[in-house]
């Protein structure tokens, strides 16, 4: 009942986007990028769906990169980081089986695209960046953008964010050799942790179930992160 009346005042928030002064272009845009790269190689969660056919990802770039930003690939966001291709936020996404009524962790704001898709889903997003330039122009962008249930924190996200937790689920968009320890205990009972594990060049991404017998985890294919940066994962 909960989880459904959040899911309508999403939906409500998504129109809302989609009608104010945006030119249709990027509407447009949007559908294809969805239809080419995400339903056509096999996404199929409504919940990705609807969030990625809403969020403005030309919002999330500099202008200069205003008419690459729905093509099929990552883009620099300044500071030596990218924000990740299309497919890959919406595989990321799916592999976290949302409902509706999550609370989550995100490690990496970065430009604040991803955080944006997950709050068009969950209940509350809770995302930490380290970078400070970063961390300050997504959080102008999320009030803009009126994303009132991001919740941004500027610190080192390798130690999670303990008085916050536990999170029902926690997605890393940044590569380490390992999944830091205080966010495996930050997780609920039944919660599912999404991260990029391995070298500084690539890495495999590794979901992560925690249940009451034990943690199961899963390889979802092969990738390319930058650096998860902190106490838990690389050295600066
Ligand atoms: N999710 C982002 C993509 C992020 S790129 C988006 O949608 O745009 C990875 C981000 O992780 C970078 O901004 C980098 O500064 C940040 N990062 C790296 N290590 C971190 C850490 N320990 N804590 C918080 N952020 C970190």
């Amino acid at each position: 009942m909960q989880a459904g009346l959040f899911l309508t005042e999403r939906v409500v928030a998504g129109i809302k986007i989609c009608m104010n002064d945006e030119p249709k272009k990027y509407a447009s845009w949007r559908k294809e990028m969805v239809e080419n790269q995400i339903i056509a190689r096999g996404v199929n969660d409504p919940l990705v769906i609807h969030a990625m056919m809403n969020v403005p990802r030309h919002e999330f770039v500099s202008e200069a990169l205003v008419d690459s930003s729905y093509g099929d690939f990552p883009l620099p966001i300044g500071e030596g980081q990218t924000i990740s291709q299309p497919f890959i936020i919406a595989e990321m996404t799916q592999s976290l089986e949302l409902k509706g009524n999550e609370r989550i962790l995100e490690i990496g704001t970065g430009s604040g695209y991803q955080a944006a898709v997950l709050a068009q889903i969950v209940y509350r997003v809770y995302t930490i960046e380290r970078n400070n330039t970063l961390f300050s122009q997504s959080r102008r962008l999320f009030d803009k953008l009126k994303y009132h249930n991001i919740v941004t924190k500027y610190s080192d996200g390798t130690q999670g964010w303990k008085e916050e937790s536990p999170f029902d689920a926690i997605m890393v968009t940044a590569g380490g050799q390992q999944i830091p320890k205080p966010l495996i205990e930050q997780l609920s009972e039944g919660g599912k942790l999404v991260m990029p594990v391995g070298g500084s060049f690539s890495q495999e991404l590794i979901k992560l179930e925690k249940t009451s017998e034990g943690f199961k985890t899963t390889n979802l294919g092969g990738c390319r992160f930058v650096k998860l940066i902190g106490q838990h994962g690389w050295e600066e």
